[in-house]
């Protein structure tokens, strides 16, 4: 029997249509790079799973463009929308460093994950990759991404879908700091629930 402890964790990736969310995911999970993927109308789902820090962890990896539901404010997609973003462990904001606009959408997309993520009071593991390095008409340049990222706190890697740049790398750090959250969310449980039943133990006795 394998000793190790197994923990399921559920990553999204974001960001502007057309930035690479399918190709990563892909290139993450099979190691592929295909140039024409259909644009993702609903999300995408690939599983992998990887051993960090003597835990088993799968990984359910989830890719779309959630705003592209909400348009409208129709009902069924907006639930659409909440059910994408419910129980993630972890995002990847992503956007494409030849598309500046895609890199400016960063705040909105930002502020969406976090009106929308629960719990709220533990920190939210969160990664930004600026995809498509590989190319040469690059319109964000990579101290102004890593400024932005500064600011927030948030790591920042420069990755390519295509090339296999820095794509491991990326995915398995948002892994381990959802990993870490994980475990202290477990922790505060375990904790408040030892509280609890000894604050009951009196009560119990003198009854
Ligand atoms: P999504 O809408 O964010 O899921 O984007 P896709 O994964 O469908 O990619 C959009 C387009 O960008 C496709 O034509 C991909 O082949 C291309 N693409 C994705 N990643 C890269 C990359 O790292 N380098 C280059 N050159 N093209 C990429
Ligand atoms: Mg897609």
């Amino acid at each position: 029997m394998n000793p190790r402890k197994k923990v399921d964790l559920k990553l999204i990736i974001i960001g502007a249509l057309g930035v690479g969310k399918t190709s990563l995911l892909h290139q993450y999970v099979h190691k592929t790079f295909y140039e024409d993927y259909q644009t993702t109308l609903g999300a995408s789902i690939l599983s992998k799973i990887i051993i960090l820090d003597d835990t088993t962890l799968k990984l359910q990896c989830i890719c779309s463009s959630p705003q592209i539901w909400d348009t409208g404010g129709q009902e069924r997609f907006r639930s659409m929308v909440s059910t994408f973003y419910k129980g993630s462990d972890g995002c990847i904001l992503a956007f494409d460093v030849t598309d500046l606009e895609s890199f400016e959408a960063l705040n909105t997309w930002q502020g969406d994950v976090l009106a929308k993520i629960i719990p709220v009071e533990q920190s939210y593991p969160m990664v930004v990759l600026g995809n498509k390095i590989d190319l040469a008409d690059r319109q964000v340049p990579q101290e102004v991404a890593q400024g932005w990222c500064k600011e927030k706190d948030i790591p920042y890697f420069e990755v390519s879908a295509k090339n296999d740049i820095n794509v491991v790398q990326a995915f398995e750090t948002l892994a381990g700091q959802a990993l870490s959250r994980y475990r202290s969310i477990l922790e505060n449980y375990l904790t408040d629930s030892i509280k609890l039943s000894s604050e009951d133990q009196p009560r119990s006795r003198c009854c």
